[in-house]
């Protein structure tokens, strides 16, 4: 699923690749893609406009249209953005076909059926964007405020990383390798959390996105980048999927099990939880 490294090794690409370019025509292959306005609406609004930016905000990727209005895409589970044909898929997969000036197509293939996509107004725009946390690699973002906007909670700190109400971005797979890296049981609840477990924490969130960043996001099944490969951070994974298998830091076995709803991989050894809470936790799973 395209979390916050993938959505901006994306932009960053349609930065370089698809600004600039003329949208000639439009083609909605699945109308369920089109949350807003109607298919028909869409199609007509963003035709014969150009390209004029490319940003991200959380997972959303924007691209900024001369006619002031914007594309506003959620990859969700399997969405890719393509400037290369996905031959080799069921075209079942194709939900959007963007022709481009210079013979040039952008494909949104999406195995899963799960993408969405909208065209809103610069208002509408805020309004969408406005509920969403900060941004975890920009400035502003430290330990005191992950400390103040969950330091309270009663729920379980793999939860409320998830929240994109609480911080922006953040996935499956890297909230395992954020924990882990603090040293944190995906089940601790936030209000047992320490000031030396915020900071870390802190640390973890911009350490493993960053790092995500710089390998061009990471490629379990399904991402791709624009030009069709894969990301590289997969490579540097430590515990997401990789139960059975060692702990890079204690050689104890990292193990799967399921928090807030989700697979979740972390090393008991290292990611230990409290006894008293440990107990509650249990009892509360029976
Ligand atoms: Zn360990």
């Amino acid at each position: 699923m395209p979390e916050l490294p993938e959505v901006e090794t994306i932009k960053e690409d349609l930065r370089e690749l698809v600004v600039g370019s003329r949208i000639e025509e439009v083609e909605v292959l699945d109308a369920a893609l089109v949350e807003q306005p109607s298919p028909e609406e869409f199609v007509r609004l963003s035709k014969g406009t150009s390209i004029t930016g490319a940003r991200r905000r959380a997972k959303h990727l924007i691209l900024e249209l001369d006619n002031g209005m914007n594309l506003v895409f959620q990859l969700k589970i399997g969405g890719q953005l393509l400037l290369v044909p996905p031959v080799e898929e069921p075209t079942t997969a194709l939900m959007l076909l963007l022709y481009l000036n210079e013979d040039r197509r952008l494909f949104l293939r999406d195995g899963t059926g799960f993408s969405r996509v909208r065209l809103l107004g610069e208002t509408e725009l805020e309004e969408r964007l406005s509920p969403l946390g900060p941004e975890p690699l920009e400035d502003g973002f430290d330990a005191r405020y992950l400390r103040q906007k969950l330091g309270s909670r009663r729920a379980q700190i793999k939860s409320l990383l998830l929240d994109q109400k609480a911080v922006s971005g953040i996935g499956n797979i890297y909230v395992d390798e954020i924990l882990y890296d603090a040293r944190i049981h995906p089940r601790r609840k936030a209000d047992t959390l320490s000031e030396e477990d915020w900071e870390a924490l802190h640390a973890a969130i911009r350490a493993n996105l960053a790092a995500g960043v710089e390998h061009r996001g990471t490629t379990v099944r399904l991402y791709r980048d624009v030009l069709g490969c894969p990301g590289e951070h997969q490579n540097y994974l430590r515990v997401f999927e990789k139960h059975g298998k060692p702990c890079p830091g204690c050689g104890g076995t990292v193990v799967r099990e399921k928090v807030a709803g989700r697979p979740t991989h972390f090393c008991p050894a290292c990611q230990r939880i409290p006894q008293d809470e440990s107990f509650e936790g249990e009892q509360r799973l029976k």
